[in-house]
């Protein structure tokens, strides 16, 4: 018998939320964004629901040629560009659009042979910081790129760091703009949190859009609003099934560090997904899940392959129960991963980039 945890792919799901990333920006191309092995789903796994999209972003060379292996003919595009100069011969031979963020990038490129033409994205930094030309410098690189014989296209890109919060994007579309708006070739400027809410102003101005996030279900901007608010449909469930229950009476404790103590008599149940699992270590006691549908509450600390959940809500449930850690139950109840990840301090990003290689996966 394997362990009873698994993860479930949900392609209808990923279907939905591509569609809905279609419906907020409806003249944009769309690059479904794969990196992070699918944000931890598989890219074999999620590649038959987002074939509809019209390229796949990602950054890892394996996983493009993965894409490639899955006779995916389409546009790949690399969000960081090349590493070394042996990058762009799998460049040439897989036909991968790449993306050009500093001058090294484009030195490469300059003593790189190859029969066939290049399409780059250029990056601009527009305030994130992270990768890019500053503006100033932009242009320079732009006349540099377009003189090299190894260049066929030239496409523009920036990245927002704000677009789920206060601060919002229109500073960096100003900065990218006022550099950018007499320059030839399509623009793609935004991430799931730009098109969800800001899809009226970047819509017209982004040919692509880079969505990744949202695809796969999880709110960008949580907890303002939630993926039930955004119309957004879990893609991945983490289950597990109870193999242990106990009967605590006050003053019992529960798991390593005692961190949790019974103030009555209390039943709980032993899950088969502990942190070697993916599952944060950083949930305590009160982190939601669901046994057999029903919302309940984690005790305890997680350890390496348990945790424990408080059975009061479900007298009736014991040995074998489903539990869903996030995701959906097969009754249809929603836990989102965004209130689990909230309760670990981090995001739906982390939790579901994180699940182990130990732990199976099916596709429904
Ligand atoms: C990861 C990434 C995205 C997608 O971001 P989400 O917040 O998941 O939508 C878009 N563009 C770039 C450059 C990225 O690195």
């Amino acid at each position: 018998m394997p362990r009873p945890i698994l993860a479930t792919v949900h392609s209808a799901a990923l279907s939905h939320n591509l569609a809905r990333v279609r419906a907020a920006v409806p003249d944009a191309r769309v690059w479904a964004v794969v990196k992070a092995n699918a944000y931890g789903h598989g890219i074999e796994r999620v590649f038959d629901a987002l074939r509809s999209a019209d390229g796949f972003a990602l950054l890892d060379l394996a996983e493009a040629q993965r894409l490639r292996a899955l006779d995916w003919r389409g546009p790949i595009l690399l969000l960081e560009g090349c590493f070394e100069l042996r990058d762009l011969e799998l460049c040439s031979r897989l036909g991968l659009w790449h993306t050009i963020h500093c001058d090294e990038q484009i030195d490469m490129l300059a003593t790189h042979k190859t029969q066939v033409p290049h399409r780059v994205f250029l990056k601009m930094n527009s305030g994130m910081n992270r990768l890019g030309f500053a503006p100033e410098r932009y242009r320079a690189a732009w006349t540099r790129l377009n003189a090299l014989p190894q260049v066929e296209e030239i496409s523009l890109m920036t990245h927002f760091s704000d677009a789920d919060g206060p601060k919002g994007i229109a500073a960096q579309l100003r900065a990218f703009e006022a550099v950018t708006h007499d320059l030839p070739g399509e623009r793609t400027l935004s991430n799931s949190a730009a098109v969800l809410r800001h899809g009226a102003a970047v819509g017209e101005k982004s040919d692509w859009v880079r969505p990744g996030i949202v695809v796969y279900g999880s709110a960008p901007d949580f907890p303002e609003h939630s993926a039930a608010d955004w119309g957004l449909q879990p893609t991945m469930t983490l289950a597990a099934k109870i193999i242990g229950v106990q009967h605590l009476v006050a003053g019992d404790t529960v798991g390593y560090g005692s961190s949790f103590t019974a103030d009555g008599p209390l039943r709980i149940g032993v899950v088969a997904c502990g942190y070697a699992d993916g599952y944060p270590r950083h949930c305590t006691t009160g982190t939601p899940l669901l046994v057999n549908g029903a919302r309940t509450r984690m005790v305890g600390r997680v350890s390496m392959d348990m945790l424990t959940v408080d059975l009061t809500p479900v007298p009736e449930v014991g040995m074998g129960a489903e539990v869903t850690l996030w995701g959906r139950s097969s009754g249809g109840a929603v836990l989102p991963i965004d209130e689990v990840a909230q309760a670990a301090g981090t995001v739906g990003y982390e939790l579901m980039c994180a699940v182990a290689p130990r732990v199976p996966f099916q596709v429904e």
